[in-house]
């Protein structure tokens, strides 16, 4: 495999940018290597600077769930840029967009369309503070929310792969108002409200996705809600990683709970700048023009990312492929336990829809301290061997792997046959 030019760029991309990355787990950095740089992407294929091809797992951690250059969402988007490409004013497709993303929720009267993942949450925190005139925050560990300053403590995502507890230039009085519980695990946040008087809300993934995947057990999410419901407190859903891709209204559509504010990224903005938070509207009037909880973006709605969306999630309610990423999603899973058998390499397999994640241990993953006890050097040498075999994964033991409606029959036999080479290379360690 050639990664000459990668190696190049890498060289030339640390004299200006920060370990020559703009978002830290890019860096391969938990994985021993340097990182890949990426030409192009075409389907469900991913293509570096040395021309190696790759199946893509990764699909810019989430967003390209209809893959690469889907033909439908660039003719939208070129029909956009013929328009212009930011005009501070409003648009017939938020509009657009916003009844999509709200037919979908049903807890969702009302959305406001923000650039990131994480202005969702930490506007979605400032209405929960707003609504309730409260202050603390539920948080659980091993979930990630972003990079705001309350979130960052106990949380997945590049954290966990650089082993980070939390980061430096928070300021204690920054994460005072936040609690840590643990996932699935309903006793850590029933004893914060026995403490605590002043909750807000709680947040979490209601599927977690950033400690790797791990699951709601039983009816750990329907009974989450009841105890918020009964003490005042709000139920923050952050499907920025499930919404529209566990089902077309995300993992609360599949559990069958309502959480009172969604946050939402990735898919809604097709692989541009979206995210997104919203609620019923007697929460969502809280927000300025209607009311005094104050939040704006510049770029906020941005014509091109609205068509982007518009176009991407109109064409995955065509699509339907929820079925078909489980159907796809299980014989991923089933390779990898097959291999792990076959080669005596221990092997967890936790997959949730089109989400998968393989730990290198023995025990069950259900939170965030049985997900740290994979062996992240077994997994650094998997990363590689399945990089060298034509697959291209999150470089972190932590992050999930996606799956995109472009994938082929052919391109799954290739992943099952480098999963193969790759556990096999696991038990040569
Ligand atoms: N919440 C969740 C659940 C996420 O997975 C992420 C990003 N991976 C974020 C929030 C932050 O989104 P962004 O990176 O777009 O700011």
């Amino acid at each position: 495999m050639k990664t000459k030019k990668s190696e190049k760029l890498y060289q030339q991309g640390l004299e200006h940018l920060v370990g020559a990355v703009n978002s830290p787990v890019r860096a391969f950095a938990s994985v021993g290597g340097n990182p890949l740089f990426i030409d192009k992407a075409k389907g469900s294929k991913i293509t570096d600077v040395d021309a190696n091809e790759y199946i893509d797992l990764v699909l810019s951690y989430g967003p390209m769930i209809l893959g690469h250059r889907h033909k439908k969402v660039q003719k939208a988007i070129t029909k956009a840029t013929k328009k212009g490409y930011s005009f501070g004013a409003s648009t017939k497709d938020e509009i657009k967009l916003a009844k999509i993303v709200c037919d979908a929720f049903p807890g969702m009267d009302k959305v406001r369309f923000v650039n990131s993942g994480t202005e969702a949450v930490l506007s979605a925190v400032r209405l929960a503070r707003a609504y309730t005139s409260k202050s603390k925050i539920i948080k659980f560990s091993g979930c990630y929310h972003g990079h705001m300053d309350a979130l960052l403590v106990a949380a997945g995502s590049g954290l966990a792969t650089l082993s980070l507890p939390g980061s430096k230039g928070v300021p204690d009085e920054a994460v005072k108002n936040t609690l840590i519980a643990e996932y699935n695990n309903l006793d850590s946040v029933q004893k914060h409200i026995d403490e605590n008087k002043d909750i807000a809300a709680v947040i979490l993934e209601p599927v977690g996705g950033n400690m790797g995947v791990v699951i709601p057990q039983d009816d750990f999410l329907v009974k989450l809600k009841e105890l918020c419901n009964a003490n005042g407190i709000l139920l923050i859903a952050d499907e920025v990683m499930t919404g529209f891709r566990s089902k077309f209204g995300g993992a609360q559509e599949l559990f069958n709970v309502e959480a009172d504010i969604t946050c939402l990224g990735k898919v809604i903005g097709g692989g541009f700048p979206v995210g997104a938070y919203g609620a019923r509207n007697e929460i969502m009037e809280m927000v300025a023009p209607l009311g005094g909880m104050y939040q704006a973006g510049t770029l906020s709605g941005n014509p091109i990312a609205m068509a982007s969306g518009i176009a991407t999630l109109s064409e995955l309610k065509k699509q339907d492929p929820y079925a078909n990423f489980n159907v796809v999603a299980e014989k991923i899973k089933s390779s990898l336990l097959k291999s792990g058998k076959k080669y005596n390499v221990d092997l967890v397999v936790n997959r949730f829809g089109s989400m998968i994640n393989p730990f290198f241990t023995k025990d069950e993953v259900t939170d965030f301290s049985s997900a740290q006890k994979s062996d992240t050097d077994k997994f650094g040498v998997f990363f590689w061997e399945m990089i060298k075999n034509g697959v291209f994964l999150p470089p972190s033991q932590f992050e999930a792997w996606f799956l995109s409606s472009a994938l082929s029959e052919s391109d799954i036999e290739k992943i099952e046959k480098a999963i193969d080479a790759s556990i096999k290379k696991v038990s040569e360690m």
